[in-house]
C-alpha cells in the first residue's frame, strides 16, 4: 500500500511530500508540531491536542491557515487513506518557505504537514516488565511549553538514552528533575502522584491530564511539584505518559532499580485504566 501524507490542502504519496529547502522549519525549526495517538480508529484527546496546537501556535505568532475543522478532517482521513487503527499521526505547522532572514516574513504562508503511522500502542512489550531510563542534564530552552520542532536537546538526551538500551532520558536541571525527553514523568511516593507544576519548565502533556482523572478517580492524591535525582531514585514506582507510550513504567534509572524493580500497582492500574478509557466507546466518558 503506498501511504499518503497531507501536505497543504493536498494528500499525495509520501515520497512525493516535499517541502522547499527554504522552509522556515528547515533553516530555523521555526514551528510546531502535534503527536496524536489512534486507538480502535479513533483519535485519543483529539480535542486537547488541537487545542495544544493552537497554542503553541499562537506563542510563537503564527495562525493556522485553514479552519480546526477542515485539519480535523484531514487528520482523519489520512488514517482511513492509510488504514491506520491504531498508532499515530504526527502534525506539524511551520512559518513557511521565505527569503531567510531571521525575523518573520512579511506575509508567511505557513507549510501544514501530517502523516500517519500503525503502531502497536496497546501491547507494548516493556509495558509488563516495565523499562528503563537514564538521567541526562535538561539542555532544552526556557519555553518548553511551546511544543516546538526544535529538538536538538532532545535528540542528543534520546541517543544518549538508546546508546544505553534505555527507553528514556529523563532530564535534570539543578538537581531537580523537569521531564522526559519526550513524556511526562511521574513518581508514586507513599500512595500518592508526583509530577512537576505546570509552568514554562515543562510540556503540559495531554496524557497528563487523563492520568490526573483516573488518578483522581481512584483517589490517588496529586503533588505537583518537582523532585530532586535522590527522591527519585528513592520512589516507590515510576512512570512516565506520553500520546504514544501511554503509561510507561519505569523501573531502572541509571541502572538502579526503582521499588521492587517491577512495575508497581499504582502504575499498573493506572495504564490499565487508561487502556480502558481510550478504548472504542470510553473516550467519551472522559
Ligand atoms: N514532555 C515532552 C517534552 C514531550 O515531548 C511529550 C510528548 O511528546 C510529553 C511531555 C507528553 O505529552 P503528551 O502526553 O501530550 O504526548
Amino acid at each position: 500500500m503506498t501511504r499518503t501524507a497531507y501536505i497543504n490542502g493536498a494528500f499525495v504519496a509520501e515520497a512525493e511530500a516535499t517541502v522547499s529547502i527554504f522552509d522556515r522549519g528547515f533553516l530555523f525549526a521555526d514551528g510546531v508540531y502535534e503527536v496524536i495517538a489512534v486507538v480502535d480508529g479513533r483519535f485519543v484527546d483529539d480535542g486537547p491536542h488541537l487545542d495544544r496546537l493552537d497554542r503553541s501556535l499562537r506563542e510563537i505568532q503564527l495562525v493556522l491557515p485553514m479552519p480546526r475543522t477542515v485539519l480535523h478532517d484531514a487528520l482523519l482521513a489520512l488514517l482511513g487513506q492509510n488504514a491506520v487503527t491504531e498508532g499515530l499521526v504526527y502534525l506539524q505547522v511551520t512559518r513557511g518557505p521565505a527569503e531567510r532572514d531571521f525575523a518573520f516574513p512579511a506575509e508567511p504562508r505557513p507549510t501544514v504537514v501530517a502523516w500517519a503511522r500503525s503502531l502497536a500502542l496497546l501491547e507494548h512489550p516493556r509495558a509488563r516488565t516495565g523499562a528503563s531510563a537514564i538521567l541526562v542534564p535538561d539542555q532544552r530552552w526556557a519555553r518548553r511549553d511551546i511544543k516546538s520542532i526544535a529538538l536538538l536537546p532532545q535528540v542528543l538526551a534520546k541517543q544518549a538514552a538508546r546508546a544505553a538500551d534505555a527507553f528514556e532520558a529523563l532530564m535534570v536541571e539543578d538537581g531537580l528533575l523537569s521531564e522526559g525527553g519526550s513524556s511526562t514523568l511521574f513518581m508514586v511516593k507513599d500512595g500518592a502522584l508526583i509530577t512537576h507544576a505546570l509552568g514554562t519548565e515543562v510540556l503540559p502533556g495531554i496524557t497528563r491530564e487523563r492520568v490526573f482523572a483516573l488518578a483522581a478517580r481512584q483517589g490517588v492524591p496529586i503533588v505537583e511539584r518537582s523532585v530532586s535525582t535522590a527522591e527519585l531514585l528513592g520512589a516507590d514506582e515510576l512512570f512516565v505518559t506520553a500520546a504514544t507510550a501511554l503509561v510507561m513504567p519505569i523501573v531502572r534509572v541509571d541502572g538502579v532499580a526503582i521499588g521492587a524493580g517491577a512495575p508497581g500497582p499504582i502504575t499498573t492500574r493506572l495504564r490499565a485504566d487508561y487502556v480502558t478509557s481510550v478504548r472504542h466507546g470510553a473516550a467519551a466518558a472522559m
